[in-house]
């Protein structure tokens, strides 16, 4: 297949809460002898790398904090520094918020007279009434942009059950203000362009791989890449036959994903 680049989803792709997929340390094992690289790609903004670093590494998987791990957060701050903003005001955890304050002046209420450049709304477990008000307000009374980590609806935790999302939140804010969010993170093919570039191969050579249909499968089709969607996690064979965009390959699982790398 001929492939350089894997962009691994992880919740649903490579584990589901604590237990480690069959198959999963083989997997990387193969792509270190075959010199392929990989990244962790999750929308989740709300977490350190540094806790799936550590999580991956406890798995028994070799890998690399700086070389390995992106999420939706990196993209923001990558957006937003294109976009040269200074001070933003932000829905979402104390995580989210700590990365960006590293590099944006945060507002922390709403001021009609205090001047912003863009509305930011992240995943977050903490989320406070009086947040997402402020942000409405600031929607309703400034032309600024309005930047969402990601729009899943839905973050999975163990026993096959989700809790409310990012993507959710954006649409409350939408039906509030009618203004519409640009979401980064997947499927924005951005990202697939981003990765090409820092590991210098072409996009011919990536392949995404992941459980869900309209972020991980919609983020390769979008940027014109290949993609595997595995039946680990969220979507049946059901749901990608009724799905609009197909993925290139399907899998029961990750395990079988040598042999396909092999063809
Ligand atoms: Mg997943």
């Amino acid at each position: 297949m001929n492939k350089k680049l894997v962009v691994f989803d992880m919740d649903g792709t490579l584990y589901l809460g604590d237990n480690l997929f069959e198959g999963v340390r083989e997997l990387f094992e193969y792509l270190d002898k075959k010199h392929i690289d990989f990244v962790f790609f999750t929308n989740n903004s709300s977490h350190d790398l540094d806790s799936y670093y550590k999580k991956m590494s406890n798995f028994g998987i070799r890998c690399d904090l700086e070389k390995n791990f992106y999420s939706s957060a990196e993209v923001t701050i990558g957006h937003l520094e294109d976009l040269k903003a200074k001070r933003i005001y932000v829905v979402g955890n104390k995580c989210f918020l700590d990365k960006l304050s590293k590099h944006f002046e945060i507002v922390d209420h709403f001021d009609k007279n205090e001047s912003i450049d863009a509305v930011v709304c992240g995943f977050t477990t903490e989320l406070v009434y009086q947040s997402l008000k402020d942000a409405c307000l600031y929607l309703e009374t400034k032309d600024v942009p309005f930047i969402a980590t990601n729009g899943d609806y839905r973050c999975p935790i163990e026993d096959g059950l989700y809790i409310p999302d990012c993507g959710g939140m954006i649409e409350w804010m939408r039906l509030v203000t009618g203004k519409k969010a640009t979401v980064l993170g997947k499927p924005n093919p951005e990202i697939i362009d981003y990765l090409a570039k820092r590991f210098n191969v072409d996009k011919k050579e990536v392949l995404v791989v992941g459980d869900r249909l309209y972020t991980d499968i919609l983020v390769g089709v979008n940027a014109g890449v290949d993609t595997l969607c595995v039946l680990s996690g969220e979507s049946t064979l059901e749901d990608v036959k009724a799905y609009p965009h197909k993925p290139t390959y399907i899998l029961d699982s990750v395990k079988d994903l040598p042999d396909l790398l092999e063809k």
